[in-house]
């Protein structure tokens, strides 16, 4: 997840001139070009070059080599029980008339910021912490791809959905610099043969936004929030940890969700074909060590796939995983009611 979105959005909001025709169609615009050269937003990649993940810890030194870093793996049998980790509460829901989304490529991922009042409390989070965006990690294979791993299981696909803490601070640049700054939820997906109806809107304008260099940003209609939950959304990991992408400040709660999502073959390959900002092949040694992976763009230039965009998991160094139920008993992704009622036959 991403620091630099919080700049994004801020800076999107000052170039974003165009309006929503009205109608609820999705709104292609473009935005100003200098949007793309804010050095923080393209300084850094997944790839394996200068800016590579091998060196983020040289680049941000103060906050990428930290002891408390994310994403972890988190070993279910090594969590621990907390009464303390009650349902969140979710509102607006369903989102007040004016909310939108805006969805947009950054060069590092699908991200989309929320506009309106989208809030979320309790669920042992001590404050209000308001919704700024969300955006995607993938695989380029169905092996991989999700940030946080569940006993040692990558998912294909992980989305984060970053709040701020509205009570103590005055902005999400501000509330990035404290240890309750920030909740990140964490949504894993596992692969279904029906399309997810949630994820559908975003998926339909991915080709719209597929190009960062392009610096469009489309204008959807918001859905609730609760939309991109798992069906037991009460049942989740709880840990202290940071940012996975630079500057890696360590200053999230992070929020994982027991059960998955799901997402169709279909819907993952729009994501696998989104591609990364042309600014990553610095040279052209570069692009030829690369040339393997690389794609090319409407005969214009050779250009890489936006596609592993996640970062490896990091050592506890003894920070404690919590879970908000008490039993580990197996649970499936197909039908949760059976797993809950096992829940209750063992344990009351
Ligand atoms: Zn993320």
């Amino acid at each position: 997840m991403k620091k630099v979105a919080f700049r994004n959005i801020c800076a999107i909001i000052f170039i974003y001139l165009a309006l929503a025709d009205g109608q609820g169609q999705p709104n292609p615009r473009q935005f100003s070009a200098f949007q793309a050269i804010i050095p923080d937003v393209s300084y850094w990649s997944y790839g394996n070059n200068d800016h590579g993940q091998l060196f983020w810890q040289r680049l941000f030194p103060n906050s990428c080599a930290g002891r408390f870093q994310s994403p972890v793996d988190i070993a279910t049998s090594r969590t621990i029980y907390n009464t303390d980790l009650k349902e969140f509460a979710i509102f607006y829901d369903p989102p007040l008339l004016g909310s939108k989304f805006e969805v947009h490529n950054n060069g590092h991922t699908v991200e989309v910021n929320t506009v309106g009042d989208f809030y979320v409390t309790n669920g042992g989070l001590q404050n209000l912490y308001k919704t700024a965006q969300f955006h995607f990690h993938w695989g380029s294979n169905n092996g991989r791809g999700s940030e946080h791993t569940v006993d040692g299981e990558r998912a294909p696909i992980e989305m984060h959905i970053v709040n701020w803490n509205r009570d103590k601070y005055n902005s999400p640049d501000e509330a990035g610099t404290h240890p309750d700054g920030l909740a990140v939820f964490s949504i894993l997906f596992r692969i279904a043969k029906e399309d997810n109806p949630a994820l559908e809107p975003i998926i339909r304008v991915l080709p719209k936004v597929r190009d960062p260099d392009d610096h469009v940003l489309v204008t959807i209609p918001a859905v609730s929030i609760k939309e991109f939950l798992p069906n037991s959304p009460d049942r989740y990991f709880r840990y202290s940890g940071s940012l996975t992408t630079p500057n890696c400040s360590e200053t999230v709660i992070w929020t994982v969700f027991e059960q998955k999502q799901y997402i169709s073959e279909r819907q993952l390959h729009y994501f696998r074909q989104m591609l990364a900002s042309s600014l990553h092949l610095e040279t052209r040694e570069h692009r030829q060590s690369i040339q393997g992976q690389l794609q090319q763009s409407q005969g214009r230039e050779w250009r890489t796939l936006l596609t592993d965009n996640y970062r490896p998991v990091h050592d506890l160094h003894g920070r404690t995983v919590y879970r908000s139920f008490r039993s580990l008993a197996p649970q499936s992704d197909e039908n949760c009611n059976v797993n809950i009622a096992l829940d209750v036959k063992l344990h009351v």
